[in-house]
């Protein structure tokens, strides 16, 4: 229900530093992969997939990657999209210089004497990403279309993608076009991209392609950060940081007005929220959404990750009829920081599956790939046991919130169906 396709047919062509456990490792693996499919100089390697989470307080300088590959600029991108660092030709290249300043809700790490080490947390990210130069048309179609495959190959039969731009789109409707779609995709339209709401907000919802298979009637709104990377906004401090409540709102590009235009024009809004904070501010977004028309109540919409609720908005969920869209891998996954980042009393309402069922709330299970592995039975395994695939910790992270077989399975299948009608 929730996914990312082009980065996984991106696995294809770019370094793939799933796993990896120091930077030491994560050079390694793309030096690996240039020794086996050398690059002209000056051309950008792309790496991604370290854990931007896990090392939140550990990220690397651009000095190791600068010495391995002078003639090149190299990204290493983290798994969730929250922070990357990149090498002196990548740094030069998005700008990244003593007098830049801290983009909007993000931030550029520097030492001591303020000058940048390499690497950006947040919003930071899109400056190494936008100093990539754009893949053609054709390679942007073929990643996407591997992606699929590689998704249909797997038993799926159709996805959720988190959040389409532009480009995303046109690329979608050209497969679609021409009969090239191997699964059902329900295309997000992305809530940072103006002119591509804009421009759906004129054609309405619609199914696409020969047989239909592409399906645009909802909007990914993007409201905070994450935990890990301590950008989710929580309602009151975090347990690690002191005074420092996250990013959210307007500052992190959730365009009210518009988002708002999209959900009265009765497309489908799902937006990300990962702090109890954003939680609420999204429902209370919903909420007066729904005060000027009720009926728009009725049309499913969602609240990506829902991953930390304070204990008195579970009702509200219920209440509005949101749909819960989770990502069991993440409890297996996240359990290692989030006490540090939130404290005990919190995590009892983080990843609180158990308590959406209680207050009737419809629960859609994904993956977000490539933020977490997609294997549909590790996510099983983590909504049934809430322990990483070691069997920690014994008998679960908060086991009262446990799911059944039953219910897992119903969430990757008739409850992901339900979020995208
Ligand atoms: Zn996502």
């Amino acid at each position: 229900s929730h996914t990312h396709i082009e980065e996984l047919g991106a696995t294809l062509d770019d370094v793939n530093l799933k796993g990896v456990i120091d930077e030491a490792e994560a050079i390694a693996r793309v030096v690996a992969h240039v020794e086996a499919n050398p690059v002209p100089a000056g051309q950008w390697i792309v790496a991604r997939g370290w854990d931007d989470g896990l090392w939140a307080d550990r990220y690397p300088t651009h000095d190791a990657l600068t010495a391995a590959f002078p003639d090149n600029p190299v990204l290493m991108d983290g798994t969730n999209g929250f922070g990357a660092w990149g090498n002196r030709l990548a740094m030069n290249a998005a700008g990244i210089n003593i007098g830049a300043p801290d983009p909007t809700g993000g931030e550029i790490l520097r030492d001591a004497n303020g000058e940048p080490t390499g690497a950006v947390r947040n919003r930071g990210v899109a400056l190494f990403r936008n100093a990539v130069p754009p893949l053609s048309d054709e390679r942007l179609q073929r990643r996407l279309k591997n992606g699929l495959q590689l998704m249909a190959d797997a038993g799926y039969t159709g996805v959720h993608h988190a959040g389409v731009d532009t480009r995303l789109m046109a690329a979608y409707e050209a497969l679609a076009e021409r009969g090239e779609l191997s699964l059902r995709v329900s295309a997000m339209i992305s809530g940072r991209d103006k002119p591509l709401m804009k421009a759906w907000l004129t054609r309405g919802i619609q199914r696409l392609g020969d047989d239909n298979k592409l399906f645009v009637h909802s909007v990914k709104g993007f409201y905070d950060g994450s935990l890990g990377a301590r950008g989710a906004k929580l309602l009151e401090e975090y347990s690690d940081r002191e005074g420092h409540i996250g990013v959210s709102g307007e500052e992190y590009g959730f365009f009210t007005e518009e988002i708002s235009a999209m959900l009265q024009a009765g497309f489908q809004i799902n937006v990300h929220a990962i702090g109890d904070g954003g939680n609420r501010e999204v429902l209370h977004f919903l909420r007066d959404n729904f005060a000027r028309n009720p009926a728009l109540q009725k049309n499913r919409h969602r609240i990506e990750h829902a991953q930390v609720v304070h204990p008195d908005d579970f009702a509200l969920y219920d209440n509005l009829d949101v749909i819960a869209s989770v990502q069991p891998p993440f409890v297996a996954e996240d359990k290692v920081w989030t006490e540090d980042r939130i404290g005990h009393a919190r995590s009892a309402g983080a990843y609180a599956w158990r308590s959406f069922r209680r207050n009737n709330t419809p629960l859609a299970f994904g993956s977000d790939l490539m933020g977490y592995d997609w294997n549909l039975f590790y996510g099983l395994h983590s909504a049934i046991t809430r322990q990483s695939t070691d069997s920690q910790p014994p008998g679960g992270w908060f086991p009262e919130e446990k799911l059944t077989t039953e219910e897992s399975i119903r969430g990757y299948t008739s409850g992901a169906a339900y979020a995208a009608f």
